[in-house]
């Protein structure tokens, strides 16, 4: 396209100021290589010049400081290249020195004893003494008001950059160049203007101009919100879109009875009453299987909140409607204990259960692929043995996937091929909570539900902080548990860089409990990865049996063990632990009646993460709060193991503190999508070159081709 925006695809090199070396350096160190991208960079801090402080209240821990004084003394000290110009700046509330080392001659001839200045720049401790290092200074008189009404932008930069010139100082001038070259119309409106008015936002081209030059924190903050705005809007978009067209284009089975399965379940069967959350995904879910398109919904709820009641009255809707279903769980323990538990909840009831996975083998497996095929059988459970192509249902109506983070795009692409002529519904069930804001953005094509109350009368889990010395008593609190005939878990962390370490560690350990409890009396348990799969079942199944009372392992334990009677869980060098991991394992206790416990031990020091870590997990036991902070101490990257298609990487929003404009953003990009599917209406026009232009297509989880 020719015309005025043009500007703004220009090379880099042509930016007055840059040429082709600085250009270069640009391309290679920050990926910068058109106008454009010179003013999508936006600075990752401001100077604040419009507050001043009192030199009384700078200390070793202020960052960069602006003060106002008299200059009281100005001398030299050293020879040759450790000359330096030492200064005293005194206000009404004591004094500061500032030392240059570099243009001492020139600072010289020109400070004034006596004069007043203001003066910027980083404070250092020397020997307890505070002193500001090459400070910028400037003379009152000449300064007037000028610097001292300003935010300056600083910008992300490197050392090469440095050199060359574009430190921060160059890269504002570059900016400055940029912006006197720009006009509205080289960047204009990309929202609607009724969106710009509710939402009080400054326009696209004022909004990218205070980003970089503010004058005033509010209209930086203004600025700001109008950038994250725009950044969460076109993805929730480009989501919201990939949804309505899976919706639209995907057929589902329609499930349009609940019938005698699902109702004689709930008169006769079903042994507890259902809590709110419950109910309400329920019925999200029957919705969505009545509607004809496909179900393809994501089930959030912590650990024990009772996901399982559900995943199965859910497959009793799609037997119901003449469908087969089955459920898939990442391990063949936990496949092993949702076949063992639904087989229990539904005795009684005219259901053909079976069970599939690579354990069953044989003349065994073969009897049971050919009842599936002939649809004697209505619910498979098993691990992903049961999405392997020799596995043909007659009729799979729904798929549910336990822990939905262990299954990958091509295991879920398998699944798809089961069914015809449509695909399966789809349910997967995560008992590890995701931030909302985070779910809303990587599963923000999928429907999403979540389990937000735990069944009643379960007892808090108590949880305690205790460091070393404190070590004799917890052995004593153990005691004292195993005598009422409980057991007790003892983690210790074991991450491959450390392995040799760790393992010494956790033997020790194992040889300290051996001794506070001696056989025959008691006996003690040891599963770590390094033992052989045989060894760590035959140890597991000895704790799970109750034959012994400690169990001292490593993290294996962390899912699909499910020990009721066990009542306490010690994490030792709990500052190791990540914050959600630390959750996992806290929830293999509480699962019984009895009050639990979690003690998570650690040195006497910690570092303040590491603390912050430990207090969230003595202060609740909820599992969306505790992904919550996790997302704050760690950022989005980090939780979801990795930068997952660059849905998460932003330039300015903030999933861990921008949750209502995305909330916003959603809903308004929805309405837009219902009222205006094509973008063809006139207030729409700007929105829709701008998508065309610069928002490019997600793929989306839910979609697989
Ligand atoms: P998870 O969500 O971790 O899979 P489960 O489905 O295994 O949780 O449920 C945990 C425990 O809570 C089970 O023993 C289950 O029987 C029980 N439970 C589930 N829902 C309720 C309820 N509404 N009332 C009482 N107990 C419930
Ligand atoms: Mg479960």
């Amino acid at each position: 396209m020719q015309g005025s925006q043009d500007i703004l695809e220009s090379p880099i090199e042509f930016l007055k100021g840059v040429g082709p070396i600085r250009g270069d350096m640009l391309k290679k160190e920050l990926g910068i290589f058109k106008f454009r991208d010179l003013l999508m960079h936006y600075p990752f801090r401001y100077v604040d010049k419009t507050q001043f402080h009192k030199i009384n209240e700078i200390s070793s821990e202020s960052d960069a400081v602006q003060i106002r004084g008299i200059l009281r003394r100005v001398e030299t000290h050293g020879q040759g290249r450790r000359r330096r110009l030492v200064g005293r700046l005194r206000d009404e509330t004591g004094a500061i020195e500032l030392v240059w080392f570099k243009g001492v001659h020139w600072l010289e001839k020109n400070l004034l004893v006596g004069g007043e200045y203001v003066v910027y720049g980083k404070v250092n401790a020397f020997k307890g003494q505070l002193n500001i290092p090459h400070p910028e200074i400037e003379s009152i008189n000449v300064s007037n008001n000028k610097s001292a009404s300003t935010f300056a932008p600083v910008y992300p930069s490197t050392e090469k950059l440095n050199q060359k010139g574009l430190d921060a100082k160059g890269r504002r001038k570059l900016m400055l160049t940029l912006f006197s070259k720009l006009s509205p119309q080289h960047l204009p409106e990309n929202l609607p203007q009724y969106i710009v008015d509710k939402l009080r936002l400054p326009t696209h081209f004022e909004a990218l101009k205070k980003i970089h030059f503010p004058t005033s924190q509010n209209e930086l903050d203004q600025a700001r919100k109008r950038l994250k705005f725009e950044e969460l809007f076109f993805l929730q978009y480009r989501l919201l879109e990939v949804r309505k067209k899976r919706k639209g284009a995907i057929k589902g089975h329609v499930f349009s009875t609940i019938g005698d399965h699902f109702n004689q379940f709930f008169k006769e069967k079903i042994p507890f009453e259902l809590t709110g959350a419950q109910k309400r995904v329920i019925k999200e879910i029957r919705k969505d299987l009545g509607g004809g398109t496909q179900l393809n919904r994501l089930l959030q709820g912590d650990v024990g909140s009772g996901k399982t009641i559900v995943a199965l009255m859910t497959m009793l809707i799609a037997l119901d409607n003449g469908y087969q279903a089955c459920l898939m769980a990442p391990t063949e323990i936990l496949a092993q204990q949702h076949y063992a538990g639904i087989g229990e909840m539904m005795e009684g009831l005219d259901i053909e259960l079976a069970f599939l996975s690579g354990s069953v083998k044989g003349k065994k497996r073969k009897l049971l692929l050919e009842r599936l095929e002939a649809g004697e059988i209505d619910i498979l459970i098993g691990t992903h043995a049961l999405i392997e192509p020799p596995v043909i249902f007659k009729n799979l109506g729904l798929a549910i996937i336990d822990e939905q983070h262990r299954f990958g795009v091509a295991q879920r692409a398998k699944l798809w091929a089961k069914s015809k002529p449509y695909p399966p519904h789809i349910l997967v069930m995560t008992a590890t909570p995701i931030p909302r804001t985070l779910a809303m953005t990587l599963y923000g094509d999928l429907d999403v539900s979540v389990i937000d109350e735990l069944p009643p009368g379960r007892k808090e889990i108590k949880t305690l902080h205790r460091t070393e010395n404190h070590r004799l008593r917890v052995i004593g609190f153990m005691k004292e548990e195993i005598a009422k005939g409980r057991q007790v878990y003892v983690v210790y962390p074991l991450i491959e860089e450390s392995a040799t370490l760790d393992l010494q560690n956790l033997m020790q350990g194992y040889e300290v409990m051996e001794r506070e409890f001696p056989k025959p009396d008691f006996q003690v348990s040891i599963v770590h990865g390094r033992m052989k799969p045989a060894d760590k079942d035959f140890e597991m199944q000895r704790f799970v049996k109750g034959e012994t009372q400690i169990m001292v392992a490593t993290t294996v334990i962390e899912v699909g063990v499910n020990v009721p009677n066990a009542s306490v869980m010690i994490i030792e060098n709990t500052e190791r632990f990540g914050l959600s991991q630390l959750h996992q394992l806290r929830g293999r206790v509480g699962r019984g009646g009895e009050q639990s416990y979690c003690l998570l031990m650690s040195s006497f020091k910690l570092t303040s993460d590491a603390k912050e870590r430990i207090n969230t997990m003595v202060r609740t036991n909820n599992g969306f709060e505790i992904a919550e902070a996790d997302l704050k101490l760690r950022g989005p990257g980090n939780i979801v193991g990795t930068q997952q298609s660059g849905l998460l990487n932003f330039k300015i929003a903030d999933l861990a503190r921008d949750s209502k404009i995305l909330d916003t953003a959603r809903e308004i990009a929805s309405r837009v999508l219902e009222n205006d599917p094509k973008l063809e209406r006139p207030v729409h026009q700007g929105l829709k070159s701008y998508l065309m232009k610069y928002v490019g297509k997600v793929a989306g989880w839910g979609r697989i081709s």
